[in-house]
């Protein structure tokens, strides 16, 4: 057997950790990658691998992820994930979800854990019952917190903003054409607030129905799943899944600018480069996309250690979204290295890599 730290997304994790619970059949493996600015922090997820070699790739990666994310967002955070595999039947049961609780607690809070892909806000409670180190639980009021969607898709809002600001040079994204793909929490977001704006908009869902009953609502077009990455517009904002930037997705672009939420968008590390030959300006994912993670954080802080956590506090920090976006670009700019490359970098930079 292949031992974990010769795989190539192993990068000098600082602990990787297999947990088993045979009473409650809970197997996961969380993932460390530094905590070189705070303990790491990142969600859980649930998911059915096809082989745990799958499940240790997902953790690596996603917790060296969000270290790069934390880090450029300015968070007192490092960079953790876990994985839960599921079994055929994708059960969760309470046992588990408690099991899984002890595990993060014996790690004494270098693990700060959240909801991710397959875990709910209830599940979090569940796991909120046997350690102190969770976030994403339901909050009331202007407190900080909870479903991190909207924070997500308002930092997306700022993020275009920017990149047409810098891009295209208007103040404004009125009558600026953005085609969002995937109308979800995050998407859909973002295309109710670049709607206010008066931004034109094509939606597209796999689920059509859904794009479509959005579209009636802000009064645009929709487009078909195949066909959204082929419009013609000013702005492709990936909201759906990741990976989608790859030889072929990149050659069926017809825009300047590509900004979106959707995690991992670059298929390979040399798709940002192409994406730069193309002349398509590219807003890194983890640093556009870094609301949902501001806003569970302060949550996360408030509770724990009485630092500011109000509504207000995510809204300043999800404003300086724009602002690392153009130093990134500036720099990539005047480097000639690609804008994904120059993020990698700063993120290396600041938590001392
Ligand atoms: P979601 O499940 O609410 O929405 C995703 C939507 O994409 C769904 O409506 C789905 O039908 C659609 N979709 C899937 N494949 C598609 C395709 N090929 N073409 C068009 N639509 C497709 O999820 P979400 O929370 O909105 O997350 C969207 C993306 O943003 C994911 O990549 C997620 O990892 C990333 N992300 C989310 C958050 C957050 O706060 N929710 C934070 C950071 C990153």
């Amino acid at each position: 057997m292949t031992a974990f730290w010769t795989e190539p997304d192993y990068d000098d994790h600082e602990l990787v950790q297999l947990v088993r619970h045979p009473e409650s059949g809970l197997t996961a493996i969380i993932a460390l990658h530094s905590t070189h600015l705070g303990p790491g922090a990142g969600g859980t997820r649930f998911w059915h691998y096809a082989e745990p070699k799958a499940a240790m790739r997902d953790a690596l990666r996603l917790s060296r992820g969000m270290s790069y994310k934390n880090a450029m967002a300015g968070l007192p955070m490092g960079g953790g994930k876990a994985v839960i595999l599921a079994d055929d039947d994708r059960q969760k049961s309470p046992e588990m979800l408690a099991a899984f609780g002890d595990a993060v607690e014996a790690l004494g809070g270098r693990y700060v854990t959240a909801e991710d892909v397959g875990i709910s806000e209830q599940d979090m409670v569940a796991v909120s019952k046997r350690t102190a180190h969770v976030s994403g639980l339901p909050v009331e009021g202007d407190e900080a917190g909870g479903d991190p969607g909207p924070f997500t898709a308002m930092g997306i809002y700022h993020g275009i903003k920017s990149a047409v600001r810098y891009k295209l040079g208007k103040d404004s994204v009125k009558g600026v054409h953005v085609a969002v793909q995937g109308t979800g929490s995050v998407g859909g977001g973002v295309a109710k607030l670049l709607a206010q704006d008066g931004a034109k908009l094509t939606l597209s869902d796999i689920h059509n129905d859904r794009a479509k009953a959005l579209a009636v609502e802000l009064g645009c077009e929709t487009a078909s799943a195949d066909a959204i990455m082929s419009t013609s517009c000013d702005v492709f904002s990936p909201n759906a899944l990741g990976a989608i930037l790859d030889d072929e997705g990149i050659a069926r672009l017809d825009c300047p600018i590509v900004a979106g939420g959707a995690n991992n968008q670059l298929a390979r590390s040399h798709h940002g480069a192409q994406l730069a030959e193309r002349g398509i300006l590219y807003a890194p994912d983890y640093v556009i996309n870094a609301g949902g993670i501001i806003s569970v954080t302060m949550e996360y802080l408030s509770r724990c250690l009485g630092a500011a956590g109000n509504i207000n506090e995510v809204r300043k920090r999800l404003a300086q979204i724009p602002g690392r976006l153009e130093e990134i670009w500036e720099e990539s700019a005047s480097s000639g290295v690609p804008s994904d490359t120059v993020a990698d970098r700063m993120a290396q930079k600041l938590i001392g890599r």
